[in-house]
């Protein structure tokens, strides 16, 4: 299985060396997304965590009895329209019309309240207008 997650982490837990731990104990393969500390020394990791089930349970269990706070990763689509041509392109792939062409005007528009987060617009969009974006705590 593979699963995104943020990790949030205190000042003190971020000074120990808590995704090398979690290799090794466990097998799983992590892929850090993105990654941010603030003064204080408190920060979070957004992580892709790849591993068989029973290694993906037991990495979330070993995190979280460090008392490293796990949350699933929140994830929307943000349409600049500043960056978009206008080509077309996103409107043909996206399979809920989240963003589609008006006919008469062949304007593209972006409807959030439709979008399924597939993925399907990242990878086709020439001026990357389509991003990901995480949604976070404020708090860490
Ligand atoms: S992520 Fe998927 S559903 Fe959302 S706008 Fe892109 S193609 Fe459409
Ligand atoms: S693929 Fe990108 S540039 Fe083309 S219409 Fe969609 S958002 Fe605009």
């Amino acid at each position: 299985m593979k699963n995104r997650v943020v990790l949030y982490f205190s000042a003190v837990q971020s000074e120990q060396p808590i995704i090398y731990q979690l290799i090794k104990n466990t097998d799983l393969i992590v892929n850090i997304l993105k990654a941010d500390i603030n003064p204080q020394k408190e920060g979070y990791l957004v992580v892709e965590l790849e591993g068989d089930k029973p290694h993906y349970e037991a990495g979330i269990k070993f995190l979280e009895n460090l008392g490293v706070i796990v949350e699933p990763l929140s994830q929307t689509v943000v349409w600049h329209d500043e960056l978009c041509i206008q080509c077309g392109a996103c409107a043909s792939f996206c399979p809920t019309q989240a963003l589609s062409i008006e006919r008469e005007s062949m304007i593209v528009s972006f409807d959030n309240s439709r979008c399924v987060v597939c993925g399907m617009c990242l990878e086709c969009c020439p001026t990357l207008a389509i991003k990901l974006h995480f949604e976070l705590k404020e708090a860490v």
